[in-house]
């Protein structure tokens, strides 16, 4: 369809507009490093927000090394901890399975590649189009808040979460299900164990998540496995509303939904 001179014009006005709009922002941004207004701490939190150019970020672009782990140092550490031979705790204390990798650009694509001393070479594809990736790591606007009163929830040793504003807690009730899924990403009902949180583990988890600043706004997502396999599914979603979570989702496959409208109804 041809373009009239109409649109044509519209468009040019809309590149001027943007670019101008583009400078000042940028200049406005220059000036404010050095005089800059008190930063504003809003009552989720006990830090002020970031200005713009007070915000860190991580090494991007490649090559770039980075943290990874081993998939296979993984696996032996997840059936030694399950067996009683490992203690859970070497997860925090310890750097278990952690190697390094090398991002690097391949044919116009991204590849992460790492070798194991133990386990040998694995390569995984990262982005099918290099240039697309620049562009999303171009736009990374920096890290948000530090993390802050948070030691309870966040004690992950290495995978520690330290930066955020609260956004949505997972909690994995049981990893059971009522199906059998070939895909299914956390391999319910397929590991020959049931690894299911009790009712004491599920308020303090969602205790300790409503403790922590920031905390924009919390919601929680109950996950499995099925979630509504666990019999605590019910009063783990009352008990959430109750605690004032902004909102209280379930990923489920709605099987139990669907069988029954009493479940529905409780
Ligand atoms: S958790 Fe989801 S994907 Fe996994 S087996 Fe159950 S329904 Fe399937």
């Amino acid at each position: 369809m041809p373009v009239s001179t109409g649109t044509r014009v519209l468009k040019c006005v809309d590149q001027v507009v943007s670019f101008t709009a583009g400078i000042a922002f940028d200049t406005i941004h220059f000036f404010n490093k050095y005089h800059p207004n008190p930063s504003f701490t809003p009552k989720w939190s006990d830090k002020p927000l970031l200005k713009s150019w007070q915000k860190s970020k991580p090494n991007l672009g490649w090559p770039r090394q980075t943290d990874s782990l081993c998939p296979g140092c993984v696996k032996e550490a997840r059936e030694r901890i399950i067996k009683g031979e490992q203690q859970y705790r070497t997860l925090i204390t310890e750097k278990v399975g952690e190697i390094k990798a090398q991002i690097v650009e391949r044919d116009g694509q991204v590849w992460m590649v790492k070798d194991c001393p133990i386990h040998g070479h694995f390569e995984d594809i990262m982005a099918i189009d290099s240039k697309f990736l620049a562009w999303i790591e171009k736009n990374f606007p920096g890290r948000d808040l530090p993390a802050h009163n948070d030691k309870d929830l966040h004690n992950h040793g290495s995978s520690t979460i330290r930066h955020g504003r609260g956004s949505v807690l997972t909690v994995d009730l049981t990893n059971r299900c009522n199906m059998m899924c070939d895909p299914c990403f956390m391999d319910a009902n397929q590991v020959g164990f049931v690894h299911e949180l009790g009712w004491e583990e599920i308020t303090e988890i969602l205790d300790n998540a409503m403790k922590i600043k920031p905390k924009r706004q919390m919601s929680v997502q109950f996950s499995g496995g099925e979630p509504t396999m666990s019999p605590y599914f019910v009063d783990a979603v009352r008990y959430a509303r109750k605690l004032g979570y902004n909102s209280v989702q379930a990923a489920t496959n709605g099987i139990e939904f669907a069988k029954s409208k009493e479940f529905c109804q409780r």
